[in-house]
């Protein structure tokens, strides 16, 4: 990992200046295929003997860029890029796993996650036992049967739980399997699981990466040899980020630090705040001292990140009112972004999931997803007083 400070890093992204247009900002290449003189050089590119690109499904220049400043900031040694978060889910999950292999997951992944377990994989004869987050003990048991595949996520989505990842990652390590970490809540920012023993990290980029609500993107974080076996399913099955996406994605990393440390600030504030609140039955954010986790978090992490939940008396009537009087956060299904977003996860995360599947996981129907943005915390604070009111 590089000693210069995140915001250092994100600004001054490696290899960045172009050495034959000498362009700072790394340029988007709207380009399909690479043309060579010759065969012998096309082919040296080809058999990756010379450095290049042949065609921008298998890699481009400007995605290229994006996947060097995310293992940056990750710690890692290489990473691949995705169209989506899922696409990068999903092939880390297919290029990883073959039948008869066993995976072992946590019921609080996001909903799409959770859908491979319960209905992709098994039909490939891929056994998922899919545990309770809380019960780090019951985890470490079940990885300690033999497994193959052990896939992460801390915080999680929507209802913030805290996994002590050193710890299952380690448990992991001793039964040979590797362990994936979606990192999408925390940020690189804030945490990094490679460090704490993850072999893979995963980002919906889409989320605090992107930031301003205008790009789909997904990464893959590891070594060289792990994410060459993610990268061979991508480049034959196709979900490769378009460079388009990756420049807008390359210009968010820019402000990635400065909007998380805002988006850490704004979210413990708004916190705080309705932890007190008469209308609130529990405020879910692992900064607060009564997070179940509040101390594997701050062992953890750097800041505690920009989402929180928090279950409104009177279920989902209740919400129906209040939401739409917020004058400081849209409703939609996204999160991470320079302005609020809200949503209940019934229409945002696990809108999958049956209302049945949400109470397993324990998703209170009341239950809203506040994602701040990088507003100033005392307006995102009147905006929820006059709502709740
Ligand atoms: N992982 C987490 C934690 C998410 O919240 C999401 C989307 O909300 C995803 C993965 C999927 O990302 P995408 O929407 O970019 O496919």
């Amino acid at each position: 990992m590089s000693t210069e400070g995140f915001s250092t890093r994100s600004v001054h992204l490696p290899s960045q200046v172009d050495p034959v247009t000498h362009t700072i900002e790394v340029p988007i290449v709207l380009n399909t295929a690479f043309a060579y003189e010759d065969l012998e050089s096309w082919l040296r590119v080809a058999l990756h003997q010379d450095p290049g690109h042949i065609y921008s499904r298998n890699s481009n220049p400007t995605c290229r860029h994006f996947e060097e400043a995310m293992a940056g900031l990750e710690g890692t040694e290489a990473a691949t890029s995705f169209s989506t978060g899922m696409a990068a889910i999903s092939s880390t999950l297919l290029a990883l796993l073959s039948p008869g292999q066993r995976v072992v997951s946590i019921k609080d992944s996001y909903g799409a996650t959770y859908l491979h377990f319960t209905q992709i994989l098994p039909r490939f004869q891929i056994r998922c036992d899919v545990l309770d987050t809380e019960d780090e003990e019951g985890i470490e048991a079940a990885i300690e049967q033999g497994c193959d595949l052990v896939y992460l996520e801390s915080p999680t989505n929507p209802t913030l739980k805290v996994l002590d990842l050193q710890r299952i990652c380690a448990a992991a390590a001793r039964v040979g399997a590797i362990t994936v970490v979606d990192n999408t809540f925390a940020t690189p920012i804030n945490q990094n699981p490679a460090s704490l023993g993850a072999d893979l990290v995963i980002h919906s980029a889409t989320k605090f990466i992107c930031g301003h609500n205008d790009a789909l993107g997904g990464v893959v974080c590891g070594s060289r040899a792990l994410v060459d076996r993610v990268y061979r399913y991508r480049e034959l099955t196709g979900s490769a980020l378009d460079p388009f996406s990756a420049y807008l994605l390359l210009r968010s990393i820019k402000t990635l630090a400065l909007r998380v440390r805002q988006q850490n600030e704004n979210a413990l504030r708004v916190a705080r705040y309705l932890e007190q609140h008469p209308a609130i039955n529990q405020v879910y954010y692992p900064g607060l001292a009564s997070h179940p986790q509040h101390d594997v978090a701050a062992g953890q992490m750097r800041g505690f990140g920009g989402v929180l939940s928090f279950d409104v008396k009177g279920g989902l009537e209740a919400i129906r009112r209040i939401l739409p009087r917020l004058q400081h956060a849209y409703m939609a299904a996204n999160l991470g972004q320079v302005a609020t977003i809200v949503g209940p996860p019934s229409a945002t995360s696990h809108v999958e999931c049956t209302e049945e599947e949400r109470a397993a996981a324990g998703i209170p129907e009341g239950l809203v997803r506040y994602a701040v943005g990088i507003e100033d915390p005392e307006d995102l604070i009147a905006d929820l007083a006059q709502a709740l009111s």
